[in-house]
């Protein structure tokens, strides 16, 4: 063994702790949920790492999660014989937090005074193995790497530091020993030595997880004597397996948590089956708020992939287009090789023919909730809607179905947005364009200059503030055989015939009374516009600057000067 070393938690980990350590989570017993669905990981991978590596020097024939407990010493601790750790490992992915948005997420606890707000924040980040520290003052870690000869012993108390030595000899995988703050005796509930409270835990939280969890209890047996025996607390069905009416909402839920890394429920749940040629089982979820790292390119994305009940691999981008990015759970597939590679899965035709057929169903369910539970569908607008518009750049097969699932902000009503569908029907005699103005926020677009001739007019004009919409308005052109039109670009006619001929000749008018002012306003501005014209189009302001046709909007002006162009 070499010598201990106490180091420090990264600044981040350390304010992360210090939530936990203080237990702003009111709900304790989840700690343990998240120490087995680590060491369900842990098992998963281990498994996989010995299919593809034959001569991997590893036990895979009892593969297993065990929990112990020790009343008298009041220690719990959590077992695996997965794939392990090693040393840099534990100390970049426990002493660390690499997760994006985690500067945001402590600056949004620091400054809310809202306790239940909070919590939901932290649900939202979810904060794993650091949850052990919600019921320990001591938390130990034995690891030792699957192939690997020597191990690692990780202990701290979570607050500021941590030792980690290497050690000689260790099992393989990882335990996880918790020195539990000494309980509630009021509370016997969440006595976490106790046998039946542990059983209830694994059983409301981890009862699909694929891998025994076992434990050993004790009964009494003959003359007083005490009997142990091992038991295996949960059922470990495969939930994507199950038909849909043997499943309770509670048991998508936690397995929801699972596959997700999140503490919060699901919005949606969508539980499929494919039969034929190519048979696969999908158990997918929409999540009810955005991941912080949804715009993050090294974001999670993608769902996981099983092979007939084994796991292959997390995050299986074949399996969802990009703008479905934030789109949960599990997809198993019958007729893959267990050796499938992330560049082989790009290229074969039959996980094609599933992605398809999942993003199909994935638009039915939105569009179904768009017609049906309008709450449910505007969270999940507010929250995804800026990543799903992404789909109608590059999603040209299912471009039609994703135009009636977009709703925008309109000048039409203050507080509700409009679909495309709506503003159509709305639109007036004569109105031949749907109108668009984009813009960093709503306020900034309202006061915008070229809103006021629209607003004179009782033009209704969609309020399109996410970066996504520039892009999008242009590539897709119209809508219903509308075109759609930036009220920002070229000349914009809003007359009748009869108006114009009136307006005509008040223009002609106009421009005999002021030719020599816009000469002089001409001269002057020449380094800076193209040109200087009469408007028609302000009822307010006394002048706007306008793009031609093709200019680029602001937007995009801006955005391309922040790029370098
Ligand atoms: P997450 O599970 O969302 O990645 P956690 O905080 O729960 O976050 O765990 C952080 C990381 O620590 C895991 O991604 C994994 O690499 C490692 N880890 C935790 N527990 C184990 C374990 N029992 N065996 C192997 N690795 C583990
Ligand atoms: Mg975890």
């Amino acid at each position: 063994a070499s010598q201990v070393e106490t180091l420090e938690f990264q600044a981040e980990a350390r304010q992360l702790l210090q939530l936990m350590v203080h237990s702003i989570y009111s709900n304790k017993d989840v700690f343990l949920r998240e120490l087995i669905s680590n060491a369900s990981d842990a098992l998963d991978k281990l498994r996989l790492a010995a299919q593809v590596d034959k001569d991997l020097d590893v036990d895979t024939s009892d593969l297993h999660i065990e929990i112990e407990v020790d009343r008298d010493a009041r220690t719990l601790t959590v077992r695996d014989n997965g794939v392990g750790m090693t040393r840099d490992e534990v100390v970049s992915v426990i002493g660390t937090i690499a997760k994006s948005g985690t500067a945001e997420l402590l600056r949004t606890l620091r400054e809310s005074a809202d306790a239940n707000a909070s919590q939901e924040l932290i649900g939202q980040f979810g904060v794993g193995f650091y949850a052990a520290f919600m019921v320990a003052d001591a938390v130990e870690l034995l690891t030792r790497k699957a192939g690997e000869p020597g191990g690692t012993r990780w202990s701290s108390t979570g607050e500021g530091s941590y030792s980690i030595e290497s050690v000689d000899t260790a099992p393989q995988g990882t335990s996880v020993t918790l020195h539990l703050k000494p309980a509630d005796t009021e509370d016997s509930l969440h006595d976490y030595t106790a046998e039946w409270t542990i059983r209830e835990i694994v059983k409301r939280y981890s009862d699909f997880i694929a891998w025994p969890i076992r434990m050993t209890v004790e009964r009494p047996g003959e003359e007083g004597a005490t009997t142990r025996e091992e038991q295996t607390l949960n059922s470990m069905k495969a939930l994507w397996a199950r038909s849909r009416d043997e499943v309770e909402q509670a048991e998508y839920h936690e397995f929801y948590k699972h596959v997700a890394h999140d503490w919060a429920d699901p919005l949606e749940i969508v539980h499929m089956k494919g039969e034929g040629t190519f048979e696969y089982e999908a158990l997918l979820f929409l999540p009810a708020h955005a991941p912080l790292d949804l715009f993050a390119p090294q974001g999670r994305r993608g769902v996981q992939l099983y092979v007939k009940r084994v796991f292959i691999m997390d995050d299986c981008e074949a399996l969802m287009p990009n703008y479905l990015r934030f789109v949960k759970g599990v997809v198993d597939a019958h007729d893959l090789s267990l050796n499938i590679s992330r560049e082989i899965l790009q290229q074969d035709r039959q996980i094609q023919v599933v992605r398809r057929r999942l993003v199909k169903k994935i638009l039915a369910t939105v569009k179904d909730l768009k017609a049906n539970h309008a709450e449910r569908y505007r969270t999940l607008w507010s929250e995804f809607g800026a990543v799903v518009k992404e789909g109608l750049i590059d999603d040209t097969e299912n471009r039609d179905t994703l135009l009636e699932l977009v709703s925008a902000a309109s000048t039409q009503d203050p507080a509700e947005p409009t679909d495309l569908r709506g503003y159509v029907d709305r639109m007036k005699d004569g109105q031949g364009e749907i109108w668009y103005a984009t813009g960093e926020s709503r306020a900034m677009l309202e006061n915008s200059p070229h809103m006021e001739a629209f607003r004179a007019r009782g033009l209704e004009v969609l309020l399109l503030t996410d970066p996504v919409d520039e892009v999008w308005v242009e590539r897709v052109g119209e809508y219903d055989g509308k075109p759609l039109r930036s009220i920002a670009k070229g000349d914009v006619d809003l007359d009748t015939d009869d108006e114009r001929e009136q307006a005509e000749a008040e223009r002609e008018q106009q421009r005999k009374d002021h030719a020599e002012l816009v000469a002089w306003m001409s001269g002057v501005l020449a380094e800076d516009v193209k040109e200087v014209r009469l408007s028609s189009r302000l009822t307010t302001s006394p002048a706007c600057v306008v793009g031609d046709a093709h200019d680029l909007t602001p937007t995009l002006e801006k955005m391309y000067r922040a790029m370098g162009h």
